[in-house]
């Protein structure tokens, strides 16, 4: 596996492989992987003739008082998993190269960005945008893979390529679960067994909702309140949001009737969870 830094070396690495006419997948993330990321990564192995991950925390999707000093980082780790799994290239820039003094330009995908986890992490979206754009632009990858875990990420991202006139093509695979429930996340690490423990409300709440769609229910209100009572049982859970919407507008729909994303943002404790479920498509259920 080669490792890289310089924007420059990433962007000649990665044309060399489409001058020889190789298929290029790409799994950017934040590292501290767990199976969730390493799931992404089979998935290019299998589709791309190579793979190139990138492992950069982004500092303009955290907001002033989030997380992004202490956001896990163990980069010993995710270059041996990396390794193991058969990456071709691990591109590993530095803040100031992807961010450099002076920087000004900034990705807005408006409406989409402003619901959801755009309300309580104002400006976090069009941080995200900006990045994969710039990660786009120097990687140029025939394939990007991003997780259903973070499900407005990946309608953002779309609309944006969408938008944009994108060559890359992005896709979107399955939330991966520890066998309790509870979608793998980094963040997993700053919760205490008690904690850990709570944590298993968003899943059950999910659960829930898919049951009571399954026995026939199809008032968003009914599901969002049960969603609501069930989660507000649980001590050291508060509720960010529990929303009902169309998976491609993210508008709130009253009636379930075609696909629709079923999402949750929960504070156990100090840290900041989410999840989510499709109702009515082929998506997951749990
Ligand atoms: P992050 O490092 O948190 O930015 O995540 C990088 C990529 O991994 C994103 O596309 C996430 O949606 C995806 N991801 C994170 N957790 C999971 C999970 N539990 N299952 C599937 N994909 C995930």
């Amino acid at each position: 596996m080669k490792k890289i830094a310089a924007v420059e070396r990433m962007k000649a690495a990665a044309g060399e492989i489409k001058t020889q006419g190789r298929i290029l997948g790409f799994v950017p993330t934040m590292g501290y992987l767990h199976e969730g990321h390493l799931s992404l990564v089979r998935e290019s192995l299998k589709k791309a003739d190579a793979t190139v991950v990138s492992i950069f925390v982004n500092p303009l999707q955290f907001g002033p008082r989030e997380d992004f000093r202490r956001y896990p980082r163990d980069p010993e780790r995710d270059e041996a998993l990396l390794e193991e799994a058969g990456v071709d290239i691990l591109f590993h820039p530095a803040d100031l190269d992807m961010v450099p003094d002076g920087f000004r330009t900034t990705v807005e995908v408006s409406g989409l960005q402003d619901k959801l986890c755009g309300r309580s992490r104002p400006g976090h979206f069009k941080g995200v945008a900006t990045v994969v754009l710039k990660l786009f632009n120097i990687v140029r990858p025939d394939y990007a893979f991003f997780g259903q875990k973070d499900a407005q990420q990946a309608i953002i991202l779309r609309r944006m390529t969408k938008d944009l006139d994108l060559d890359t093509k992005i896709e979107i695979r399955p939330i991966v679960r520890e066998e309790d429930g509870l979608a793998l996340s980094s963040r997993n690490m700053y919760l205490n067994p008690e904690e850990r423990r709570a944590a298993l409300v968003l899943f059950r709440s999910l659960k829930k909702a898919h049951a009571m769609w399954a026995a026939g229910e199809r008032e968003a209100g009914s599901i969002r309140g049960e969603m609501l009572r069930l989660i507000g049982s649980e001590p050291l859970a508060r509720v960010d949001y529990v929303e009902i919407v169309d998976s491609d507008t993210l508008e709130t729909v009253d009636r379930i009737n075609g696909k629709t994303l079923v999402a949750v943002a929960v504070l156990i404790g100090n840290t900041r969870l989410i999840d989510n479920t499709i109702l009515g498509g082929k998506g997951e259920h749990p």
